[in-house]
C-alpha cells in the first residue's frame, strides 16, 4: 500500500524505529508519532535543583513516569513484545502472559493492545486491589493467587508461564521479565540514551534493582563507550542484592528464610529488592552498593515534592537516596545519573498514605532539615 510505503520512507528519513523513537529525543517532539508504541522511552533527563545544590554533584535523572504506561516498564514490555512479533512468536490475536505484581503488568496491557493481542496477568490475592482493578479497565484478564513460594506450581509466575505454554494456537508469549534478555536489550536504549542526553559526560549511575533489566541494560551500555563510568546499586531493607555486590554472596529465597533475613517484600520501596539471582541482575556491571532505609526513602519523597514538585514513586525516591550516597562517597564535582521509575499515584495507598506510614513509624520528619535525613 502507497501508505505503507510512505510510513517506511518517512521513518527511515526521520530515524524512527517504530518503536521509541531513536533520534535523541529533540525531533521526536515535533513529528507525527506512530500511536502508543512511539511514546515509549525518549524520556527527558532532568536535573534536581536541590539535590545538586546540596551535594555540589550534577545529580540528573530519566524521566521514566512520563511514558504512557507511567513508568519505566513500558520500555520492557515493548521490546519484549517488539521482539517477539518480529520473529514470528506473536502474531495479532495472540495472548501475552505474566506474573507481576507490579507496573509490568499495566505496561503489557497497554503494550498487547497496541499490537492486537490479549494480556493475562497472575498476581498474588495480597497486592493491592485497585491494580487488579486497573488491569482489567485496561483489557487484561487477571488471576489472583494465595502467595506461595516461587519454587511452587501455584506462585503466580508459574501460573502465567503455563498460561502461555498452554494457547493451542501457539499464539503465546509468557513475557518473562525476570529473566528475559529482550528487558536487557530494552535497558541498553535507556543508557544509550543517557550517553547522548549528557554528551557522555557522566561519571556514575546508581539505581535500585527489582529483575535488575534497568541496572544490567543501562551498565552494559555506558561502560561500552565510556568504561570509566561507575555503576553503583541502591538496595532496600530486606533484598539480598547488596551482600551479591559488595561479598558475593547471594541467597536463594529458601536460604533467605532460612537464615532469617528478611523477607523480600518488607520493604517500602515496591518494584526493588529482591532474594535470588536473576538472569537480568547476573547481566550487570556494578562496582559497589549502598543501602538504603524506608525513612530514607520516604523522606526523599517529601523532599522531592517539597523542592521540586516532583511527585515520584517509592523506587525512584530510593534512587535519588542512591544518588546523595554516591555524590558523598565520590564528593562533589561529579556528574550522577539515576531513575525516577514511576510517580507517586500509584503509591497513594501506601507509600503517600500520611496513614499508612504513621501506621508503619515513617511519619515523615525531616523537613526544613536539607539531606540530613540520608545516612
Ligand atoms: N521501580 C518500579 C516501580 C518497578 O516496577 C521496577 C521493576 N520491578 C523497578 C523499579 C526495578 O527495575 P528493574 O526491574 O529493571 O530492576
Amino acid at each position: 500500500h502507497l501508505t505503507d510505503l510512505l510510513a517506511l520512507l518517512y521513518r527511515a528519513v526521520s530515524g524512527g524505529s517504530g518503536g521509541g523513537a531513536s533520534d535523541g529525543g529533540a525531533s521526536s517532539l515535533l513529528r507525527v508519532g506512530e500511536g502508543l508504541v512511539d511514546l515509549i522511552g525518549n524520556t527527558p533527563l532532568i536535573r534536581i535543583r536541590s539535590l545538586s545544590e546540596e551535594t555540589g554533584c550534577e545529580i540528573l535523572a530519566k524521566a521514566e513516569f512520563l511514558n504512557p504506561g507511567g513508568s519505566v516498564k513500558d520500555r520492557v514490555a515493548l521490546q519484549v513484545i517488539q521482539e517477539a512479533v518480529a520473529e514470528g512468536r506473536l502474531r495479532p490475536g495472540g495472548l501475552v502472559t505474566e506474573g507481576t505484581v507490579g507496573s509490568t503488568g499495566v505496561s503489557l496491557a497497554m503494550c498487547a493492545a497496541a499490537f492486537g493481542c490479549r494480556a493475562f496477568i497472575a498476581m498474588p490475592d495480597d497486592a493491592a486491589i485497585e491494580k487488579a482493578q486497573m488491569l482489567e479497565a485496561l483489557g487484561a484478564e487477571v488471576q489472583r493467587l494465595r502467595p506461595v513460594s516461587i519454587t511452587h506450581p501455584d506462585h503466580f509466575v508459574n501460573v502465567a508461564r503455563r498460561r502461555a505454554a498452554a494457547a493451542e494456537d501457539g499464539n503465546s508469549l509468557f513475557a518473562d521479565q525476570f529473566e528475559t534478555p529482550a528487558n536487557f536489550r530494552a535497558h541498553l536504549k535507556t543508557g544509550e540514551e543517557i550517553l547522548r542526553q549528557t554528551g557522555g559526560r557522566l561519571h556514575a549511575f546508581v539505581s535500585g534493582a527489582g529483575t535488575g533489566g534497568t541496572i544490567a541494560g543501562v551498565s552494559a551500555a555506558l561502560k561500552q563507550r565510556r568504561p570509566e563510568v561507575q555503576v553503583f546499586l541502591v538496595d532496600p531493607p530486606g533484598s539480598s542484592l547488596y551482600n551479591k555486590v559488595t561479598r558475593g554472596v547471594m541467597y536463594t529465597r529458601e536460604e533467605a528464610e532460612g537464615k532469617r533475613l528478611r523477607h523480600p517484600f518488607d520493604t517500602i520501596t515496591e518494584g526493588i529488592g529482591i532474594n535470588r539471582l536473576t538472569a537480568n541482575f547476573s547481566r550487570a556491571k556494578v562496582d559497589g552498593a549502598f543501602k538504603g532505609s524506608d525513612r530514607e526513602a520516604v523522606e526523599m519523597a517529601q523532599y522531592l515534592l517539597r523542592n521540586e514538585g516532583l511527585f515520584v514513586g517509592s523506587s525512584a525516591a530510593m534512587n535519588c537516596v542512591g544518588a546523595v550516597k554516591v555524590a558523598r562517597a565520590l564528593g562533589s564535582g561529579h556528574t550522577i545519573v539515576t531513575v525516577l521509575c514511576d510517580g507517586g499515584h500509584r503509591h497513594l495507598s501506601k507509600f503517600h498514605s500520611p496513614a499508612y506510614l504513621a501506621e508503619s513509624g515513617l511519619t515523615p520528619e525531616a523537613a526544613g532539615r536539607g539531606l540530613g535525613f540520608v545516612e
